[in-house]
């Protein structure tokens, strides 16, 4: 670190210093200008820059989410979204972005797996390193996270994740070491082996600082930090959020009973004014570009497509039905059809100016070919009020009005809130605190309808002459609860399309998300499922859009099986029986289980496509732009069917017992049944002969091949080169890859270099790194189930 930095630090007394590192705010930092510390402004997140506000904050792009970007395999589509988002922070003069998540699929039931990049740490290092690079090229900020071990959700706060040293640093702490370039790194809510993400003394100051020479800020996760001596030490460098936290005066008594050494605080102190240096916070505010493309600009809008589309991935394309013939008369079928899922929940979330749905998407491009139908109900917990079911009682507009009042009773806010719900207490900048909340809308329609609210409080409800009371409490899941997944009721009203529904929440816990509720007794699923196979039967081709929400997935709840929600199973069995031919199109960023694949013609895996995912989904049917994904993770062929399983610690303790043995690795080792599809698997629209496949031998070898597009289109190919050990109880792993676009009936000389760090063994007994022996065997293969070429 530069002295110039020392000196300023030296220039402030132990109060002042302290004071600076636990935020001032949600999202930002005390500025200093006795030092020229400007306000240094934070948002997340790994998809789309949020802004300041957690919830109703600015309209920004929604991109494609991180499993669908990584599945293109490629470093130049997650640098472009790094620049992208830096452009998108800085039109919100925001310094820091809090992604990207490089956590690892450890096993499928991770909720938050959507946030990351795959199984594999070489495959999430090099895409997150690549992204990283983009944004930080463009002055703003990379914050890698969580930092480590933090791998799902269940008691998130409290699990005690136990990994050997060996598996810490060859699997989880890759992709952060890969990506070390990043300024800033955020500790995790999680324990490792006992000791607290935010006080890891080991994992941060021995391997991160101290090991790797890592310059950056270290950061906790919002509300993470446990301690004040013990994370200080430990080599925690921030609190956030702020301004109240657990350091402040506790630390500077701390100081001054020489539990910390001063030194230690001026380095937290140091490393943060070198991410403001970097950011351009220090020395005078940086100056921000005036004019970048807004998030519903044409040039946005096609960037978003392109990304979303390239990313998704054939899994099954029996006769080449995909892509689709421009003729075809399509009977396009399912909720996810309808109501696409673009992003997954929680902080990742963020306030898109449209979420374009597949059936607008196809029908923009196919017209009156295409005949929609509504599926099966895929949710368990009625979310809240839809377009068409509440106005705004003032201006008539979707949504519904919010009045924010004082414990005096006096309005401290009012807004309207498009999409029915509102968050309180989390970065409010009001006069005072909110006690309690006025929510009105006027009902869109007439007749017997399911009126409700959603949020931890006491509530008076009243619609038209009916009004009840009662108190909904958060059930005790856990921090965050009372915004990630409220309480709620619903009750069932008649009543005529103008009548005003109104809900007052007294609160009583000082944060949490509210909401109106209000829908109509959903259609039995036998006349759906009837409605779809009339549909089908009629079409050349039915297109059925299955998938997940964000009751799956999303940040703090972990999935308990891999199936569909709902009978969208049922669903799609009785369309392929009645359709000619039947493409199912998953609209989901992880693994679930197909129990009818082999009886559709093709399944073209989408994952959350992001605010243009419609028309993303359209063009890689139609093959306008070809889907060139290959799996990032491993999709196992049932419920339990994989090396790592159970997300539910025991006695507080949840061990990482298959070792370095996750995803591919395990079921290759014959730990896990075969799986459904492995990781790497994806057909796009070329066909493969691979020829010629050389060993160049090296340090880390490279492994050469000629690849042969024997298909009709031109298509994009991925090269993957896995290496098989000599050491018989080490597991197979992804060394390279590269990609390759080539023209029908050409060919291509392709080059995979391999990486050395996965020739690295963890030596537990020296306490230091060895090296796996020379030479093993050389898989080139497009996914294991797939191998083209072994070379030794
Ligand atoms: C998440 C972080 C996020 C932070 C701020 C936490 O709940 O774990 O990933 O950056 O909130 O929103």
């Amino acid at each position: 670190m530069t002295t110039d930095l020392a000196s300023l630090v030296k220039s402030l007394d132990l109060p002042a210093k302290v004071r600076l590192l636990t935020g001032a705010s949600a999202f930002t930092l005390h500025p200093a200008p006795e030092i020229g510390l400007g306000e240094l402004r934070f948002s997340d997140g790994p998809t789309g820059v949020r802004g300041l506000k957690f919830s109703g904050g600015r309209v920004v792009s929604l991109f494609p989410n991180a499993t669908l970007l990584a599945s293109s395999w490629d470093e130049r589509v997650l640098r472009e979204v790094g620049v992208l988002l830096a452009e998108e922070a800085m039109a919100q003069e925001i310094h820091v972005v809090l992604g990207p998540t490089i956590n690892l699929h450890r096993t499928a039931l991770g909720g938050r797996l959507f946030e990351a990049y795959s199984e594999d740490p070489l495959l999430t290092g090099k895409l997150a390193a690549a992204y990283v690079r983009g944004m930080q090229d463009n002055g703003i900020a990379a914050c890698l996270k969580h930092l480590v071990a933090n791998e799902s959700e269940t008691d998130r706060n409290t699990v005690d994740s136990v990994v050997d040293e060996a598996t810490l640093r060859e699997l989880y702490l890759l992709p952060f070491e890969i990506a070390a370039e990043a300024w800033s790194i955020m500790g995790a809510y999680n324990t490792v082996n006992g000791v607290p993400a935010t006080e890891q003394h080991h994992v941060i100051n021995e391997i991160v600082k101290d090991a790797w020479g890592y310059s950056g800020l270290v950061m906790s996760d919002w509300f993470a930090t446990k301690s004040a001596a013990p994370a200080a030490n430990g080599g925690l460098d921030l609190v956030m959020p702020g301004p109240e936290g657990p350091w402040g005066d506790a630390l500077v008594a701390d100081v001054r009973a020489g539990l910390v050494d001063e030194s230690v605080i001026d380095d937290h102190l140091e490393r943060l004014l070198l991410l403001a240096q970097r950011a351009g916070a220090l020395g005078g505010e940086r100056s921000w570009p005036s004019s970048l493309p807004l998030p519903d600009s044409p040039v946005r809008r096609k960037q978003l497509t392109r990304l979303a589309a390239t990313g998704m991935t054939v899994l099954r394309n029996e006769g080449d039905v995909l892509p689709l013939a421009r003729s075809a008369r399509v009977a396009l079928i399912g909720r996810h059809a309808v109501e696409t899922i673009d992003m997954g929940g929680g902080s990742a979330q963020v306030n898109p100016p449209h979420q374009v749905s597949v059936a607008t998407g196809l029908t923009a491009l196919l017209g009156d070919q295409v005949t929609v139908v509504d599926g099966v109900d895929v949710r368990t917990r009625p979310v809240p009020a839809r377009d068409g079911f509440l106005t705004d009682p003032l201006t008539g507009a979707d949504g519904v009005r919010v009045t924010l009042l004082d414990a005096s009773g006096s309005v401290l806010e009012e807004r309207f809130c498009p999409q029915s719900k509102t968050m309180v207490g989390m970065d409010d900048d009001f006069p005072g605190t909110v006690a309690s909340a006025r929510l009105s809308g006027r009902v869109g329609v007439t007749g017997s309808v399911e009126l409700g609210v959603l949020g931890v409080g006491d509530w008076t409800v009243s619609v038209t002459e009916s009004d009840l009371s009662y108190s909904l409490h958060a059930s005790g899941n856990g921090f965050g609860e009372e915004v990630l997944t409220p309480p709620l009721r619903t009750d069932r009203f008649d009543v005529a399309a103008g009548d005003l529904f109104t809900a007052t929440v007294t609160l009583t816990m000082p944060m949490g998300l509210f909401g109106l509720i209000a829908f109509n007794t959903p259609r039995s699923t036998v006349d759906v499922i009837d409605d779809a196979v009339r549909a089908a039967a009629d079409a050349e081709v039915a297109v059925v859009v299955v998938g997940l929400t964000e009751e799956q997935e999303t940040e703090s709840v972990d999935k308990s099986t891999l199936s569909l929600p709902g009978a969208q199973d049922a669903l799609v069995e009785a369309v392929a029986g009645a359709a000619r031919r039947t493409v199912v199109v998953v609209n989901a960023a992880t693994p679930v289980l197909m129990p009818w694949l082999s009886r559709v013609d093709a399944v073209l895996w989408a994952g959350l496509p992001g605010q243009e995912g419609g028309h993303a989904v359209a063009a890689a049917l139609l093959g306008d732009i070809e889907p060139a994904g290959r799996l990032v993770t491993t999709f196992p062929a049932a419920d339990e069917a994989a090396p790592a399983w159970s997300v539910t610690p025991v006695d507080g303790k949840l061990p990482y017992a298959e070792g370095t043995f996750i995803g591919y690795r395990g079921h290759f080792a014959g730990r896990a049944p075969e799986p459904a599809f492995w990781l790497g698997h994806g057909l796009g629209y070329g066909k493969w002969e691979y020829s010629d496949v050389r060993l160049v031998t090296g340090d880390a070898p490279a492994v050469t091949a000629t690849v042969k597009n024997v298909g009709r289109r031109p298509s994009r190919e991925v090269v993957q080169v896995y290496l098989r050990p000599v050491e018989k109880d080490e597991p197979i792993r992804l060394v390279g890859w590269t990609s390759v676009k080539v023209a029908p009936g050409e060919s291509a000389r392709v080059t995979v270099q391999t990486d050395a760090r996965l020739w690295r063994k963890w030596d537990a007994d020296s306490s230091s790194w060895t090296r796996l022996s020379d030479g093993g065997e050389f898989l080139v293969a497009r996914g294991l189930g797939d191998i083209r070429g072994v070379v030794s």
